[in-house]
């Protein structure tokens, strides 16, 4: 079997980060991608939003640390550790770095922590594409020998999951994402994009850090789970997020990007085509708390699955009085204007208002909100009511109950 068909599982022991990382990225033969001295690297790890470590909504700084440890051993020349935040100030990431740990392991290391909203940019095409013909990233995909993808294993509110494929949507600069967002508001669009922009930045090395990870309401507002404890490495980001599918005990099929980017070729879902070393999956099996906002799946022409994605599954945001502090990252982020400022700034009686026409549910808002103020509900009948589909069914019933009134 080649050395791309190998994944590997390491458990952290004594909460030693370190040692997994190396015995992970030993078990696969990393070092086989070190093809010569003084290489350039991009690492990209996962940097949300501007919390800290133990809430595990970024890559932990000690999986970022260890990774770079283990490079240094190849004197590569250069080590970038950037990612470009889901924010859309300008300083959206730079906090982020400051806050998640990782400026601070840069700097200890002696690395460059770069926000790649701050590199020179450059327009990609996509080969093959699902829906995107070019993506806007930053130049040093092109620049540098190896890229290193660090993802977090975290649930997801409008994708299941979060791994390997949908961290590098990160390499999508700033306000770009937003606008992915509002050009591809259905589930099934967006997956296609996440797929197109993987086949584009896509990394050569995959380090998944479950030192921390997320459960329920994620990527941003979650609960913490601490007791996976695991490592996982390998080069194919499909398989990688297959694996922690089933170790988490979600169907990878719920993952609509597993299915698409197994259909573009960008890597392979069936793990038996794998060699998996270290632990096995049932020794380190932890079912998380999966969203209960699923993607629309059913088997029907897209217009009409598109229709009811839209309509009937259309989301209802709630945001908590108590902890929104008025703060505006919300309405200065959402990419539609489906969020404006209250008519008074007045913490505790006012909150922000949100229009649910111009709303195409991305959850930018609630990825974002420091406060974790936001959440989402689906109100399916009330939707339903409202819908053409609803009005044709009261309609319905109306002219039969009418009929047999009459009859
Ligand atoms: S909901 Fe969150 S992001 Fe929006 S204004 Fe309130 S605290 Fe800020
Ligand atoms: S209100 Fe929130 S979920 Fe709706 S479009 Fe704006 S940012 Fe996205």
């Amino acid at each position: 079997m080649s050395l791309q068909k190998t994944l590997t599982i390491q458990k952290i022991v004594d909460d030693d980060v370190e040692k997994a990382v190396f015995d992970a990225l030993n078990a696969i033969e990393a070092k086989s991608l070190m093809k010569k001295q003084g290489m350039k690297i991009l690492l990209k790890p996962n940097l949300l939003s501007a919390k800290p470590p133990e809430r595990a909504v970024t890559t932990h700084p000690l999986v970022v640390r260890a990774v770079i440890r283990w490079l240094k051993q190849f004197n590569p020349s250069k080590i970038y550790v950037g990612d470009s935040s889901g924010g859309s100030a300008l300083n959206s990431t730079a906090i982020a770095l400051k806050t998640s740990g990782i400026q601070a392991v840069c700097d200890e290391e002696n690395v460059i922590a770069i926000p790649l909203e701050k590199t020179e940019r450059k327009i990609y095409p996509v080969p093959n594409p699902l829906i995107l013909d070019e993506i806007a990233s930053t130049k040093l995909l092109d620049e540098v020998d190896l890229i290193v993808n660090l993802p977090k294993i975290k649930t997801h509110s409008q994708c299941t999951l979060t791994c390997s494929i949908k961290n590098m949507f990160g390499t999508i600069i700033l306000t770009k994402k937003a606008e992915k967002h509002a050009r591809f508001p259905s589930i099934s669009q967006f997956c296609s994009a996440l797929v197109d922009i993987y086949s584009v930045s896509k990394p050569q090395l995959t380090v998944i850090d479950g030192f921390l990870a997320m459960e329920g309401n994620g990527p941003g507002a979650g609960d913490v789970v601490d007791d996976l404890k695991i490592i996982l490495a390998g080069y194919d980001g499909i398989a990688l997020d297959t694996l922690v599918c089933k170790i988490i005990g979600l169907d990878p099929s719920k993952v609509l990007y597993i299915e698409k980017g197994t259909k573009k070729g960008i890597g392979s879902s069936n793990l038996e085509e794998f060699n998996i070393i270290g632990q096995s999956i049932e020794s380190v099996f932890r079912p998380f708390k999966i969203p209960r906002l699923m993607p629309v799946s059913l088997r029907l022409p897209r217009a009409v699955a598109e229709y009811i994605g839209d309509k009937i599954f259309k989301s209802t945001i709630k945001i908590d009085k108590e902890k929104c502090k008025l703060c505006g990252t919300c309405w200065k982020n959402c990419p539609v204007d489906a969020l404006t400022p209250p008519n008074e700034l007045k913490i505790g009686n006012y909150i922000p208002i949100w229009d649910k026409e111009k709303c195409i549910s991305c959850y930018c808002c609630a990825e974002l909100c420091p406060y974790e103020a936001v959440e989402f509900k689906i109100h399916y009948f009330r939707n339903f009511l409202f819908s053409y589909l609803g009005l044709g069914f009261v309609s319905l019933i109306t002219i039969i109950a009418l009929l047999i009134a009459f009859l």
